[in-house]
């Protein structure tokens, strides 16, 4: 289908993208990589009437470390995030995530600031920003501020970001002496998880779990930290009766949603093997 009509803006500056972002907030629609927005305009699920076109700003565009943390820029595709150097050695969590989203068409006009922004609870790199306890930067007219993962995601397709702010970038801790995978369950023609799992976790020369945090994606409206699964792995030995006992917790309080790919049980079911899984990964690097 052909989407509707709409004026078309491609700023040259971050500046010139936020004085059109407040003088359309009503009727604009921010514009990168186009692979979620594109579908709905075509659709007519989305019918902005001013499209404000951010692809060109290179300010956005950057994989780099700031201050022993790992930042980058909204505009980083997940091609670029898989890719880096910088990444695999420091936080490969991320590039483990990125490489596994949708295919390669996706993964190299796809923007992890595009992706983070849209919020689909299906989409992958929601829970490894969260088991890496990820700080998401917005500007808007207020000037800028920093906003951690755990406070980003609101529910489905919302985020705590203003209509009238940019998603500029994040930042992510370097995660040396850590461990981490991601996996997930998905239909092989889309790729969204129907459950995915990313874990981040150190532990000692014996197999003790000294920290671990878990991301889980696709369960519920909305990515979750298995805070349950967490506290009852840290100070334990990661024997497989352990791992199995804590997994059963993932879903303990969470809502599964129900949709075309599985009721909310299997779900669960596939949450629980999914976290069991997962951990097993990356303890095996
Ligand atoms: C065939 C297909 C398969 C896919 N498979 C997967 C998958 O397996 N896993 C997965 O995780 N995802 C998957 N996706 C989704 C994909 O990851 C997202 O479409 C993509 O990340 C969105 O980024 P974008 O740069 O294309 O954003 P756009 O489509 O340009 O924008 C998406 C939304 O975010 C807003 N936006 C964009 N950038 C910003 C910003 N900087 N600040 C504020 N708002 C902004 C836009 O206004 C729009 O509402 C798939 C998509 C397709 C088309």
């Amino acid at each position: 289908m052909i989407p509707g009509a709409f004026d078309y803006h491609a700023p040259a500056s971050l500046e010139e993208a936020l004085s059109l972002l407040s003088a359309n907030v009503d009727d604009a629609k921010v514009l990168a990589g186009g692979q979620s927005l594109l579908p709905l305009m075509k659709l007519r699920l989305a019918k902005p009437e001013v499209i404000i076109d951010i692809g060109g700003l290179a300010e956005l565009n950057y994989i780099r470390e700031e201050d022993g943390r790992i930042a980058i820029g909204a505009l980083a595709t997940y091609t670029d995030v898989a890719e880096s150097e910088l990444i695999r050695s420091r936080c490969p969590l991320l590039a483990q995530t990125a490489v596994v989203v949708g295919d390669v068409q996706v993964r190299n006009r796809g923007t992890i600031g595009g992706g983070l922004a849209h919020a689909d609870p299906a989409e992958d790199l929601p829970a490894a920003i969260l088991a890496l306890d990820a700080e998401l930067k917005a500007i808007g007219p207020d000037g800028e501020r920093w906003i951690p993962a755990r406070e980003f995601f609101i529910t489905m397709l919302t985020t705590s970001l203003m209509p009238e702010e940019l998603l500029t970038g994040i930042r992510v801790p370097a995660c040396d002496g850590y461990k981490s995978a991601y996996r997930k369950a998905s239909r092989q023609a889309a790729g969204f998880a129907i459950v995915g799992v990313a874990v981040c976790l150190k532990e000692s020369a014996e197999g003790v779990c000294e920290d671990i945090a878990i991301g889980v994606t696709g369960v519920a409206d909305v990515a979750f930290r298995a805070e349950k699964v967490e506290a009852a792995l840290r100070g334990q030995n990661l024997d497989d009766t352990a791992i199995e006992r804590a997994a059963a917790l993932v879903t303990d309080g969470i809502d599964a949603i129900e949709d075309v790919n599985a009721t909310p049980a299997y779900r669960s079911h596939l949450a629980q093997v999914y976290v069991e899984t997962t951990i097993q990964a990356a303890r095996a690097g």
